[in-house]
């Protein structure tokens, strides 16, 4: 009966030409042996099952071949290979750190480098897992390889670089290998099976591959483990099964679940993939494999990226054609993005829950629950624009208009100043009921008041009488007793406008305000407004600052209500989403980059009448 022998060491490569996915590697040191320039001591470094070994062994008995051939490949014939062939030779000390790690074990190795080859021409001493060996041991070994015979070679090799000594990295060629790359590997398993007389499929190739996180070693040892439970026909179902990896079908009808918008079905699904034992992040670590896939396929010169079989490709190719590129780039930065947060997630189920709901919401079909119209409409307009909507303030409750009142006038009843004096009591009485939230009062702006006095003639009322002393008060009180006719029952005035118009009488606006707020003015002046239905005005602003600002001046909505002749005219404030990053060139640009950082500025620039020079 015939011994098995494991793939990994049946094939284990025995020229450089062999040797999968280090180019680099081995042609810098095939190069180094022809021109002889080789250097004493090597450091290869790397993960493991790339390679490291191998090169070394063939590096070994390539420079002790007597007769190498013209592509500088060991003969295999001469007794040096020979020996090397049956594992026989003298010339190749390996030594493994891991397990001999004790200024006892380096001794040993010291005393053997000082007796050269019988045969060939150099001693090869492989030290693997250099980094395990002790300090001590490091300490012992250091003034051989500081001074080695002619005849000797060191190879290190290790997986874990930065625990070598700086002392020993100083003295060595340091060679890094690569993590070999999937169709590299896939390929390798591939020329195996055909020599062993396996049927394999490609995908079935290409999932070992990428199980095998670049090692090839691991690769082989997977596909043997795989070949003895399934015989010699190799199946993507069975290395699934066997390898516990999640059946690409799932990323295929997840993937037709986003297009439709079937938002429910992702739940389902992600569900019995949960159900089946499989982990959220890999989940969305292969959605987003399959996305790129999908995406690759829309230009004819990145098909060639992908790895699949033809009738894989088919599949793949027949989903494409159902998405557009754009869903898939955002489809990818979210499974991306659900990636890079997921370890910081508490709950990650439902992490991986929003962003397949997320995903759904890319095509803008219907999200499958029954208010299917509401929802996608709600959050397109929210994600499409940040839309800051202004409400004409709520009519405050003439009880609390009185409980807010009664504290003002009790002052006045105790301090009935002389009436030069008290217009300037009045100023600061204004002020203060401005700041406790009464803006109302000061909508109207100061030529309405002029207008509410010619108008109404004050009724009679206890407190008001007192506040009769001055004029601004008694102007105040006619302004408050027009606000209250107003809120009762308020009469609906809607007098049609055209855009025109209302372009007309925002510049009147904007022209009328320039003395009071130039900033302010330029900032509505910047853009047109733009009539939309039933009298809603949207207007641009450069920022959410600015819409809030906006909000807040009231005088310009009163303006043009009573201009155009209709109440029911509402202003909403426009912030683009993306803040384009503009540069101020000018002074006033500048002015107005500031202002955003230190609104108070504004003020000062108004208070001191300040301007931009020319
Ligand atoms: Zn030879």
């Amino acid at each position: 009966m015939d011994n098995f022998v494991v793939s990994a060491r049946k094939y284990r490569p025995v020229t450089f030409k062999q040797v999968v996915g280090q180019n680099a590697i081995t042609t810098t040191l095939l190069n180094a042996i022809k021109s002889n320039h080789l250097a004493q001591a090597f450091l290869f470094t790397g993960p493991r099952g790339v390679g490291k070994t191998t090169c070394a062994r063939i590096m070994a008995k390539t420079i002790n071949c007597e007769n190498l051939t013209e592509t500088y490949e060991p003969c295999d014939k001469c007794e040096s290979c020979t020996s090397f062939n049956n594992n026989a030779s003298f010339n190749i000390h390996e030594l493994d750190a891991a397990s001999n790690n004790s200024v006892d074990d380096i001794r040993n190795l010291v005393d053997q480098v000082r007796i050269p080859p019988q045969i060939g021409k150099y001693k090869v001493y492989i030290i693997d897992e250099v980094h395990m060996l002790s300090q001590a041991a490091f300490n012992a070994f250091l003034k051989t390889l500081e001074e080695p015979p002619a005849y000797a070679k060191f190879i290190l090799a290790t997986t874990e670089k930065h625990k070598i000594l700086p002392t020993i990295l100083s003295r060595c060629q340091i060679f890094d290998f690569r993590r070999i790359n999937v169709e590299d590997i896939a390929q390798h398993l591939s020329y195996v099976a055909n020599n062993e007389n396996i049927e394999a499929e490609i995908e079935a190739l290409n999932i070992i591959a990428q199980k095998s996180d670049g090692a090839l070693r691991d690769a082989l040892s997977t596909f043997d483990q795989i070949v003895s439970y399934s015989g010699d026909h190799l199946t993507y179902k069975n290395v699934i099964e066997n390898l516990n990896i999640l059946d690409y079908e799932y990323f295929f009808s997840v993937t037709d679940a986003i297009i439709k918008s079937n938002i429910p079905d992702l739940l389902l699904t992600f569900d019995e993939i949960i159900e089946n034992g499989f982990d959220g992040q890999n989940f969305i670590i292969g959605l987003g494999n399959h996305l790129r896939n999908l995406l690759v396929l829309k230009n004819e010169t990145t098909i060639k990226l992908l790895l699949a079989s033809d009738k894989q490709k088919e599949n793949y190719l027949n989903q494409a054609n159902n998405c557009n590129s754009a869903l898939l780039i955002n489809a990818l930065d979210i499974c991306n993005k659900t990636d890079l947060s997921y370890k910081a997630s508490n709950n990650k189920r439902l992490h991986i829950e929003i962003a397949l709901m997320q995903l759904a919401k890319l095509s803008n079909t219907a999200g499958g629950f029954d208010d299917k119209v509401n929802i996608s409409q709600k959050s397109k307009d929210q994600s499409l624009e940040r839309k800051v909507e202004y409400k004409t303030p709520q009519p405050v409750n003439k009880k609390e208009k009185e409980v807010s009142k009664k504290p003002e006038i009790k002052e006045e009843i105790k301090t009935p100043p002389p009436a030069k004096e008290s217009s300037e009591v009045k100023v600061d009485d204004t002020n203060k009921e401005s700041e406790t939230g009464q803006v109302q009062t000061d909508i109207t702006g100061d030529d309405k008041i002029e207008e509410s006095e010619k108008k109404n003639k004050p009724k009679d009322d206890s407190g008001r009488k007192i506040r009769r002393i001055s004029i601004t008060e008694s102007l105040k009180a006619l302004k408050d007793e027009k606000n209250k006719s107003e809120e009762g029952d308020e009469p609906v005035i809607k007098n049609e406008f055209t855009q025109e118009k209302l372009e007309e009488v925002w510049k009147e606006f904007v022209v009328g305000y320039q003395s009071k707020s130039p900033s302010f003015a330029s900032a509505i002046a910047k853009y047109t407004p733009k009539l939309t239905d039933d009298f809603v005005i949207e207007y641009m602003v450069d920022n959410h600052i600015m819409a809030k600002d906006l909000l807040h001046q009231t005088s310009l909505l009163e303006f043009i209500k009573r201009e155009l002749k209709n109440n029911q005219i509402k202003l909403k404030a426009i912030v683009p989403e993306v803040d384009e990053v503009k540069k101020a060139y000018f002074d006033n640009e500048k002015f107005d980059e500031l202002a955003k950082d230190y609104p108070g500025i504004v003020k000062l620039k108004d208070q001191l009448g300040l301007d931009f020079g020319a």
